[in-house]
């Protein structure tokens, strides 16, 4: 499963949607009334201003494209950290999946069903459980670039006649697989081994009161619940318009690894960090130096992180599938540069967002960066947005927080273990100074 260009094109219409040509002349009745006088207030029968019809990201998050979807009854237990398990592996084109995220799939290759059937039938506590791994196809040769870690889902809706599925991120695992693996290679029954989630570290009651060896600052960089305190400041100041995160520190670290407006590579990295306080520490390290987000191809500026607007529940960034079993990881944003080019007609077919059409974005150099979407229902809030793929972005220019391969955040050599300092180097005083 890839990238491809249309975002959607499933086999259910979206519900509620006019026809296609009613909905192109309705998108050029609203563009025109957009221009002659603004995306201004909705006036009711009596001339006064009626409440704006304000996108629900409830709706958003159900992926109603997919069309009914039956709950899947129960749920599957935990499973051991630390032990081996064999399990189906799916490997998905740059997408980075972790505890808690949403992932729908679509699975329209009989081998992919095959493994859903497999995931179905096994029994417990691999009952539903799929392993989910990151993976680069080459054009070039038959081969699958894997990752090592990824994270089992449980899938829990299934609809279309076993085709569309829901499915959500439980714990991270070690899949011991090549690195490098052929096209052909047997994923039904794959080992993995179930990554340990050490809790919250708080600072010890000694070093509070000044009794411990080392100053209270070095404690306080692996304090995780100073570390999610900072951290979710920072990500209110890269992403003011996303929503306030309740939960605990391993929680908010999940959510930001899914929320980050930044590519697969660099979420990569935060998924093996081996406990919560490094992935906070590496999340504070990226959400400081985030800004600016430009094409990963050609690195022009296309967007600034500040405009990213909350359009699923999921937050500023979510996965959608369209018809072609493609999922696109994408986050939201209000605005992008003007650069940006558009091709092709809006089109409102299975939307990912009820009452809105999708047409594709390109940079200037030729790259699929996503899509934009225009409110087709009269008065619907946003009148637009874009939904640029994560993949295909990287945080700009000099202040890119994503080292170059071979010195990474902490280098991944085949294991999610680490040298002494945990990978961490001087460069954290700022840390220690925020902390302290
Ligand atoms: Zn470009």
């Amino acid at each position: 499963m890839s990238s491809t260009q249309e975002p959607t094109d499933s086999i259910v219409d979206a519900p509620g949607l006019p026809e296609r040509q009613a909905v192109q002349a309705s998108v050029d009745d609203a563009a025109a009334a957009e221009a002659a006088a603004g995306p201004a207030e909705v006036l009711d029968g009596n001339g006064a201003a009626a409440a704006p019809d304000v996108s629900d990201p409830t709706i958003v998050a159900t992926h109603s494209y997919l069309g009914h979807c039956d709950d899947l009854v129960g749920t599957s237990g935990l499973l051991e950290e630390g032990r081996v398990y064999r399990l189906p592996v799916l490997p998905l084109d740059g997408l980075v999946l972790c505890p808690g995220a949403t992932l729908p799939l679509r699975l329209a290759f009989r081998g992919d069903r095959a493994l859903l059937q497999q995931a179905l039938m096994a029994p417990a506590p691999l009952t539903r459980l799929i392993a989910v791994v990151c993976c680069h196809r080459s054009y070039s040769t038959p081969q699958l670039q894997l990752q090592r870690v990824g994270c089992v889902a449980e899938i829990r809706k299934v609809g279309g006649g076993g085709i569309n599925l829901l499915a959500k991120g439980r714990q991270r695992v070690e899949v011991q697989l090549e690195a490098t693996a052929e096209g052909s290679l047997q994923l039904s029954s794959v080992p993995v081994k179930v990554l340990p989630e050490p809790g919250p570290l708080a600072v010890p009651l000694e070093a509070r009161a000044g009794m411990a060896w080392h100053p209270p600052g070095i404690y306080a960089l692996y304090d995780s619940w100073r570390l999610a305190k900072r951290a979710r400041r920072l990500f209110h100041s890269i992403a003011p318009q996303a929503r306030e995160f309740e939960g605990n520190p391993l929680e908010l670290s999940y959510f930001l690894l899914s929320n980050l407006p930044v590519n697969d590579n660099a979420r990569q990295q935060l998924l093996e960090a081996s406990t919560v306080d490094e992935r906070l520490r590496a999340e504070c390290r990226v959400l400081q130096t985030l800004g600016v987000l430009c094409c990963r191809a050609c690195r022009i500026f296309l967007a600034r992180s500040t405009d990213a607007i909350q359009m699923s529940e999921e937050g500023i960034s979510a996965c959608f599938v369209n018809s072609h079993s493609w999922v696109h990881d994408i986050v939201t944003l209000s605005t992008v540069t003007p650069g940006v080019l558009l091709e092709g007609s809006p089109e409102t077919a299975h939307s990912w967002f009820p009452g809105y059409s999708w047409q594709c974005a390109y940079c200037p150099c030729g790259h699929h960066i996503g899509w934009q979407f225009t409110a087709v229902r009269p008065g619907l809030q946003p009148a637009s947005f874009w939904g640029l793929r994560r993949p295909a972005l990287q945080a700009g220019g000099d202040r890119d927080p994503v080292p170059s391969a071979g010195a990474g955040l902490y280098a991944h050599s085949g294991s999610s273990s680490e040298d002494g300092n945990g990978g961490w180097t001087s460069s954290e005083e700022e840390e220690s100074e925020g902390a302290s």
